[in-house]
């Protein structure tokens, strides 16, 4: 089974003709208000592709959390996990203008409560996982105490975002880290510059994760793993998702195709390809075939709008 540990937000998104400059005050359209947060997106998306699916995450005792367990229930997330109180349920102000540009405040609220001592609380959950997925949007050190608690077998999957450097002990747990741009960016630092995607990935790969998987948005993705020669062998019929495009002694890059779609908003994708990523290898799937299934479920979530809404069913995927 899956376990998502990570944010749960109530995105509240107004529509305005030009964002406030300061002590301007602007009108702006009727208030959307839309489940979110990183966690909560990911938890949505693998239970809504078939996954069982668990979220360790924290709200607060208000309307806002109510609406986000509402939520997590309809799409079929085990909710058990979900503590409620401490401080108001995180949120995002979104303003956006006609052109898509927008200016965002998140006040994490309740998911910078998510403590370490809740990640121990949570030893059931972590023990009946094969594989938990995190990101950053809750304190560095409970995603340092999800490593440490990591059921023996059990796997980390880890989209490092918001991105920043992260301690060596996170980043040997995770298989894969899996970034985009941005975030392989940060995490390399400035030299960064320059590089290919296939630098990128061989470079995180050496900074220690088991694997590192980089998201390329409508160019697909790529899946950097250090082979043993043995390994090589027996993956040898391929997972038929492309061929290597880089060899080495020990580090095989493999490019992940992109299904051609009409993108129409990107919001959520990641978070739909990492949920669908992690419940895949969770069934025995290599990297590289979880990546391609994963692949064609980011596709599909940039044909609808908004993040959670537009997630695809398992049915949707394959008919894609
Ligand atoms: P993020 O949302 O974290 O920036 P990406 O934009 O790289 O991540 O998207 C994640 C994955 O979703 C991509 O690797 C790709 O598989 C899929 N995807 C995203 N945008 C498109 C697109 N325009 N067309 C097809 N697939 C896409």
């Amino acid at each position: 089974d899956l376990l998502v540990v990570g944010s749960a937000n109530a995105d509240l998104v107004i529509g305005v003709e030009r964002r406030p400059a300061a002590g301007e005050t602007v009108l702006g359209g009727d208030l959307a208000v839309h489940p979110g947060g990183k966690g909560a997106n990911q938890a949505v998306a693998a239970a809504r592709l078939g996954a069982a699916t668990a979220l360790l995450a924290r709200v607060g005792d208000d309307g806002h959390g109510r609406l986000l367990i509402d939520s997590l229930r309809t799409a079929g997330v085990d909710t058990a996990g979900v503590l409620v109180g401490g401080a108001p349920t995180g949120v995002a102000l979104i303003t956006v203008d006609p052109s898509g540009d927008n200016s965002i405040v998140v006040s994490p609220g309740a998911n910078g409560r998510l403590t370490p001592e809740d990640v121990r609380a949570a030893d059931g959950l972590l023990r009946t996982s094969r594989v938990v997925s995190t990101q950053l949007e809750i304190p560095l050190e409970t995603v340092v105490e999800v490593v440490r608690s990591l059921p023996e077998g059990g796997r980390l999957v880890l989209n490092p975002s918001p991105p920043r450097p992260l301690p060596a002990e996170v980043l040997a747990a995770c298989d894969p880290l899996i970034v985009n741009e941005h975030e392989a960016k940060v995490i390399l630092g400035d030299s960064a510059a320059g590089d290919t995607p296939e630098d990128w990935a061989r470079r995180l790969l050496a900074e220690g994760p088991r694997s590192v998987v980089v998201t390329l948005g409508a160019e697909g993705a790529l899946v950097a793993e250090t082979r043993t020669e043995t390994e090589r062998r027996t993956d040898e019929s391929g997972a038929g998702v492309g061929g290597a495009v880089g060899g080495g002694v020990d580090v095989e890059v493999t490019r992940v195709a992109s299904v051609r779609v009409d993108a129409v908003d990107t919001t959520g994708a990641g978070d739909a390809f990492t949920a669908a990523l992690a419940w895949r290898l969770g069934t025995g799937a290599t990297l590289a075939e979880a990546a391609g299934y994963a692949a064609r479920v980011g596709a599909a979530a940039v044909t609808r709008r908004g993040a959670q809404e537009s997630f695809p069913t398992g049915a949707e995927v394959e008919a894609l």
